[in-house]
């Protein structure tokens, strides 16, 4: 699991952008963005230095690594698959990001954030298709149940985060929070997926 030794926050304010890292806390007014939207440190609020392509692409690159809570070889193995792929490479790195268990138990609200989602995984609270799957990269395909372990089903995490979701919320993922699961339908399409980043910059940054 990738680990960030600064306050998460300062990522969001870095990025002047929520990158909803936190959990519940990302929904509230306790947010700092909501008070402090400028970059941390001592010149936060005074430089103003005019950034150069490379730095908007490397900005961008950056950005969507967080969100999805990777380390750099980790992102750059998933460009590296993206670039094989047919179609458009920014489109492909993306769906294989959202196709991870850890996102995609976050996108189902069984977790607050993305990082709380790996945790359940990786602590074994997560079945596919019934069983046991505690690895948080596992790519989903199309028709994969994703549920939470029977003991599992009364934690409080998981109740409490589920009340963000509301079903049909992502037109590629099958709610169904009677019984605590969810379908992984399809592969979403690019449009469908909320994440506000430009993938053509990161395109272009590793194909320098
Ligand atoms: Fe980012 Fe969440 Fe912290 Fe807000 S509360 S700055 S969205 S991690």
């Amino acid at each position: 699991m990738a680990v960030y030794h600064d306050a998460v926050c300062k990522l969001c304010r870095r990025e002047r952008q929520k990158l909803f890292l936190k959990g519940t806390k990302c929904y509230t007014e306790k947010c700092p963005l909501e008070k402090k939207n400028y970059p941390p440190g001592q010149h936060g609020t005074s430089r103003r230095t005019k950034i150069s392509e490379y730095g908007i692409q490397l900005r961008e690159k950056q950005k969507v690594k967080r969100i999805y809570g990777l380390l750099e070889r980790q992102f750059k193995n998933y460009f590296e698959k993206a670039l094989k792929q047919k179609g458009r490479t920014g489109d492909n790195l993306i769906k294989l990001l959202e196709r991870r268990l850890d996102n995609v138990v976050y996108r189902l609200g069984f977790a607050p954030s993305r990082k709380a989602a790996r945790q359940l995984v990786r602590h074994r609270h997560i079945l596919v298709d019934g069983k046991i799957v505690d690895i948080p990269s596992y790519l989903l395909k199309p028709g994969q149940v994703v549920s939470i372990k029977e003991k599992s089903k009364t934690l409080d995490i998981i109740h409490n985060s589920l009340k963000r979701v509301k079903e049909g919320t992502y037109p590629w993922l099958q709610i169904d929070k009677a019984t605590l699961s969810g379908t992984f339908l399809h592969i979403p399409e690019r449009q469908d997926i909320p994440l506000n980043a430009n993938e053509q910059l990161i395109v272009e940054l590793y194909s320098k």
